[in-house]
């Protein structure tokens, strides 16, 4: 399907659009425009030919409406993370959600309703005012939305599964324009579908998740030379099978950057990394951590307890805002020695000091308490999960990046899985799709994407193409 530009549609039909919002309307032109436009990944640099910021969901039922009936290309932002940049469009409509903040918790019944503008980072800080928590990312930035519709990986995920394992119901508008509740009662299919490809049947404008009690964590980072590298991930093997599900950790492979956080002598150090976090009885977590802190010894070991809110934001510096990104990920495997070497004798020769390579351990946990195709989500068995996130500041270091990231892939190749978390590739297209979604999940995804989205309205998403036979009549 090809869609209209913007500049085809006369001033009065955008100016009726314009007398409809409660929120803006965002033109080329406009001072905010580049504000609006720019995402965290720099390497994309879309140009709408709109941009309607929602002040609530008479904002985006009306956007979807006018994106429908004048045929334009459709991206929706929420926090504006995804990699691939599928929260901007060149020349379609923009329907952003980042003004929409509202939140309410019910500390009783342990619920939070969470609009999708909202971060992690926020979330869990008003969270933590009734000693809550909810999973989230491991960083405080990224958006709700995109996390929770494509899995959600983050510190309480071997306790309390995915962010979309701890969905309740969804709120989302559909491309017809109606506004459904999606629970495991109401519209269960796109519930079910909604869990793990959501983007692309609707624009979610409410989340009510589970939250849980969490308090104050042991938690941080354990910090070793490059040197040790191979040690350190081999200790980390050691345990993991161990691992009580209180405990969500992984390996990072990184360059210190110069902040004040750290001593001076650091400060371009490359460095392999215990991050921690055990949300159980700190006398439990302590002894479980000990052996495992006291290797090496390490250069710094900065575990101890904390709230739950302070281990949202403390990995946030690893992965700053301002920089050009391309990721690959996959499940693991296995992290034989084989890959541990690869993964060293990679880094060692990294182009950037802004590049981190990631080995989360989220198997063995309440991921795999979820049946495989219970949400469309279905890559619960893997125990480890594998992620470079290339990042570089200038364009002229582009090829460099890229080049140095696929080799690197290729090599890691016989230890990879063909399992790929969607939320953390720059990859797209037809053979991810077979990688990220079980071959029946994929099936009943195109069923559900020719019932909601026939006409393939929501396609800036990792897409479920919808039967061609679907989309008419219109
Ligand atoms: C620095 C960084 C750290 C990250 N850390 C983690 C992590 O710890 N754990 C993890 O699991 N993932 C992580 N990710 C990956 C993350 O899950 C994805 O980038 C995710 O897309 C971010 O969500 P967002 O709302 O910010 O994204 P956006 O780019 O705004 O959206 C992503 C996709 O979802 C769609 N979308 C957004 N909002 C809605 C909505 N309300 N309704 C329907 N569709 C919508 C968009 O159209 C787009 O296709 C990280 C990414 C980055 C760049």
């Amino acid at each position: 399907m090809t869609s209209r530009e913007i500049q085809h549609l006369g001033e009065s039909v955008i100016d009726e659009l314009r007398a409809t919002l409660r929120g803006d309307l965002i033109r080329p032109g406009d001072s905010g425009y580049d504000d609006a436009r720019r995402l965290h990944n720099l390497l994309i640099d879309r140009r709408p030919g709109l941009i309607v910021r929602c002040a609530g969901v008479a904002d985006v039922i009306g956007a979807v409406n006018f994106a429908r009936r004048n045929d334009l290309l459709v991206a929706v932002r929420g926090g504006g993370h995804s990699v691939t940049g599928n929260a901007m469009c060149d020349g379609g409509i923009v329907i952003d959600l980042s003004r929409m903040k509202g939140l309410r918790v019910d500390p009783v019944a342990r619920r939070a309703w969470v609009e999708p503008g909202l971060t992690w980072g926020e979330l869990n800080h008003d969270l933590q005012a009734f000693g809550l928590g909810a999973t989230g990312g491991y960083i405080s930035v990224t958006g709700v939305p995109g996390l929770t519709l494509g899995g959600g990986l983050g510190w309480l995920v071997r306790k309390h599964g995915l962010a979309l394992d701890n969905l309740l119901s969804v709120d989302i508008v559909t491309a017809d324009g109606r506004l459904l509740r999606a629970s495991a009662d109401e519209h269960d299919d796109l519930f079910w579908g909604v869990r793990g490809a959501g983007a692309n049947f609707g624009v979610v404008t409410n989340f009510e998740f589970k939250v849980h009690p969490v308090g104050t964590v042991l938690a941080g980072p354990v910090i070793h030379p490059l040197d040790r590298a191979k040690d350190v991930l081999r200790v980390f093997r050691e345990y993991a099978p161990d691992a009580p599900e209180e405990l969500t950790w992984g390996v990072l492979l990184f360059t210190i950057p110069a902040l004040p956080a750290f001593p001076p002598q650091l400060h371009g150090a490359p460095v392999v990394v215990a991050t921690i976090c055990y949300a159980g009885p700190l006398p439990a977590g302590e002894a479980f951590l000990r052996p495992i802190r006291e290797f090496g010894p390490p250069l710094a070991d900065l575990v101890q307890p904390m709230p739950y809110s302070a281990v949202q934001v403390m990995a946030d510096f690893v992965w700053p805002k301002g920089y050009r990104n391309y990721w690959k990920s996959s499940f693991l495997r296995e992290l034989s020695d084989g890959a541990i070497g690869t993964i060293v004798e990679h880094f060692a020769r990294v182009p950037s000091p802004q590049t981190v390579i990631v080995i989360d351990h989220n198997g063995g946990g309440a991921i795999g308490r979820v049946g495989a195709e219970d949400t469309a989500f279905g890559h619960r068995d893997w125990t480890y999960n594998f992620l470079v996130t290339s990042a570089w500041g200038n364009a002229a270091d582009d090829q460099r990046n890229v080049a140095w990231t696929r080799e690197f892939w290729s090599a890691m190749r016989p230890f990879l899985a063909d399992a790929v978390y969607i939320n953390y590739t720059s990859d797209q297209g037809a053979d991810l799709l077979k990688s990220a979604y079980l071959p029946r999940v994929r099936q009943r995804l195109v069923a559900l994407k020719n019932r909601y989205d026939p006409t393939n309205l929501f396609r800036m998403n990792h897409n479920i193409e919808p039967d061609a036979a679907a989309a008419e009549p219109r």
